[in-house]
């Protein structure tokens, strides 16, 4: 567990934990609580990690929100193995409500357009191997698990079929393995500001994430909570604090546990 942020004090954080009424925990999935796996629907979360957050939930009163890129569709697998109170999915763009309704949002017209454009020549990379994933608001192109050289020639054709788009009302973004196209408008900032809405002031909060696309989270977290970065290496973040799975990961969650029962 290392601090990235100089001003950080992980110990008075967790003592805010301890003297919050509210506490909220607000968690990607994929590559944070669950290794990634090369078939997302088998990613399972790491040992003891389910359990400690039915711990958090009923013992600590968390309240425990998921937001991940997956569909919220893909995401039904998830979030029947790990308790969770709501769920963003669709980078903000779906959201399953604590009344378990689903709401959703709609990418602008043109933004659509170009999206459908960019789909079909995206579906043609399935036969060099790579997996792609069409979202509410976006395409996604998976390379993670291919040879370093296909996935080379995968992205190389990507950029070939998508240099005719127009760009105005999408952004193109890497992840840990792959490149998505997405409409502008909303990302896991978004999610993340809508459910600190929804909160106290004086909510003990933090955001768990690893990816490029949580570091909208972590900006939208930082003057409230604290943002959590879950990887084996740290990275330029605005996360405050790195953790390394799974053990770090497991420790946190203990800390939080023992920090939030009840005396
Ligand atoms: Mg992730």
């Amino acid at each position: 567990m290392q601090a990235l942020d100089p001003q950080l004090d992980i110990d008075r954080f967790f003592q805010r934990v301890g003297h919050a009424r509210e506490r909220v925990l607000l968690l990607d999935y994929d590559g944070t609580l669950a290794p990634f796996h090369k078939r997302p629907e088998r990613a399972e979360p790491y040992p003891r990690v389910a359990q400690l957050l039915r711990d958090l939930s009923r013992r600590c009163a968390t309240r425990i929100v998921i937001v991940s890129g997956r569909r919220l569709a893909d995401l039904r697998g998830p979030l029947a193995r790990i308790p969770h109170d709501e769920a963003w999915a669709s980078h903000g763009w779906e959201h399953f409500t604590v009344g378990g309704d689903r709401l959703g949002y709609e990418p602008p017209r043109g933004a659509q357009r170009q999206l459908q454009l960019a789909e079909a020549p995206a579906r043609c990379l399935a036969m060099h191997g790579a997996r792609i994933e069409r979202k509410v608001a976006s395409v996604a192109v998976h390379w993670r698990g291919m040879q370093p050289g296909a996935a080379e020639r995968v992205r190389e054709l990507l950029a070939q079929a998508w240099r005719g788009l127009a760009m105005d009302e999408l952004a193109l973004l890497e992840f840990d393995g792959g490149v998505e196209l997405r409409a502008r408008g909303r990302d896991k900032g978004d999610a993340v500001r809508e459910i600190l809405a929804s909160c106290g002031p004086d909510a003990a909060c933090a955001y768990l994430g690893d990816d490029l696309t949580d570091e909208d989270a972590f900006g939208a977290i930082r003057e409230r909570g604290l943002g959590v970065l879950v990887r084996p290496e740290p990275r330029d973040t605005r996360a405050q604090l790195w953790i390394a799975p799974p053990r770090e990961l497991v420790a946190f969650l203990e800390r939080w546990c023992e920090s939030g029962a009840p005396r």
